[in-house]
């Protein structure tokens, strides 16, 4: 259940404001945003979805600061009602919706910060999607850091050591002598190198981002679909029934449910719904599967960011030439520039910080037998 995921964590006093009042519009204003969202889709480049806690509380997981969420009971001394377990929670329309969308090329990446699988289960391909805070289906080598996928969730929460072998083999035909953890991050643990790039290069290159199902509180995490606003025209969508920390950014604010507005969506682009699928479900097939980024991906869209990050220049440099508009600098998007630049611009919020020595000593304490 995630409340065992929640209490797994370590003590965390800063979870951002919990409980705020969901709100609702009507039916009708939500049929006519999401035709204009759909032609902002299918008029955009690079579509980038965020996906938060708010996308699985239809598979019956209670998210974490909505008016019944985790941290939100927490402070109130309760614990959520129901909560199903993580084995038997299954993707909802809008995981579904999300490969469809995928497939028929409108979206060009997600970026998750949920742990709960279910964008793996749904079938979505690994070169789509960013796992910024971990996954309860995955497990981690050691030392090759590759990932393999559970049949089970895990009950250990924290990059702990599992006393497991990595099944993983060296290109020399040698097996990898490491050791498997499992693929949760607690509150101090960096964020996966290669899922934090491949968010970063995506959300620098989209123009249209669209969150779904978040607050937007974690940083990173939260700040990111921001950066499609650096973009000549980029334009920000924000799915929650609760006020998110960027509403006021936001080019347009979608307060419904996620899966109503993600099946008004399908209608509109004139896609249908596969269901659920377990024989596309990696959890429900024999044998080893594995979870890994490709460098090569990552290498691939190092290039593509690299690109864009000069057009960008050189279209600000014309523009300030020009006296059109002096304020739109590009800031250089090296992981840890972004990470002090949004500390002092987040104060209030929580973040998943990138301290590699804490990573490191983690790893160090599970060759020393486990914890
Ligand atoms: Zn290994």
């Amino acid at each position: 259940m995630s409340c065992s995921y929640a209490e797994g964590l370590s003590p965390y006093e800063h979870k951002g404001k919990l409980g705020l009042k969901e709100v609702f519009e009507s039916d009708e204003s939500l049929v006519d945003k999401v035709k204009q969202l759909s032609k902002w889709i299918t008029s955009s480049n690079h579509v980038v979805v965020h996906t938060g806690a708010g996308i699985s509380t239809s598979a019956g997981i209670p998210d974490f600061r909505g008016p019944k969420g985790v941290w939100t009971l927490e402070e109130q001394g309760k614990k959520p009602e129901i909560s199903i377990s993580f084995n038997d929670a299954l993707p909802t329309k809008t995981h579904m919706i999300l490969v469809k969308l995928v497939e028929a090329g409108y979206v060009k990446y997600i970026v998750s910060q949920n742990i709960d699988g279910l964008h793996l289960r749904s079938g979505l391909n690994r070169e789509y999607l960013s796992e910024l805070h971990g996954n309860m289906f995955i497990n981690q080598c050691s030392s090759c850091k590759r990932q393999f996928v559970r049949k089970t969730a895990t009950t250990s929460v924290g990059q702990k050591c599992l006393g497991l072998n990595c099944p993983g083999v060296k290109t020399n035909g040698r097996p990898c002598r490491g050791v498997l953890h499992d693929f949760i991050l607690d509150w101090e643990h960096s964020l996966p190198e290669k899922d934090l790039d491949l968010a970063h290069y995506h959300s620098n290159l989209a123009d249209l981002s669209i969150c779904l199902g978040t607050t937007l509180q974690i940083i990173p995490s939260g700040n990111l679909p921001l950066f499609t606003k650096k973009n000549q025209n980029g334009k920000l969508v924000i799915c929650n029934l609760q006020p998110t920390k960027y509403d006021k950014r936001a080019d347009m604010l979608l307060n419904g449910y996620v899966d109503q507005v993600m099946s008004l969506l399908l209608e509109n682009l004139d896609l249908k719904i596969d269901d659920y699928n377990p024989e596309f479900d990696p959890v429900r097939k024999k044998g080893i599967h594995e979870w890994t980024i490709p460098d090569s991906k990552v290498s691939e869209m190092k290039k593509l960011y690299e690109i864009h990050l000069k057009q960008r220049k050189t279209s600000d440099e014309d523009q300030r030439k020009r006296k059109i508009d002096d304020k739109s600098e590009v800031i250089p998007l090296k992981k840890n520039d972004i990470n002090k630049v949004e500390k002092l611009e987040n104060d209030d919020t929580d973040e998943k910080t990138v301290d590699k020595s804490l990573d490191n000593e983690n790893n160090a304490k599970c060759e020393d037998g486990g914890t």
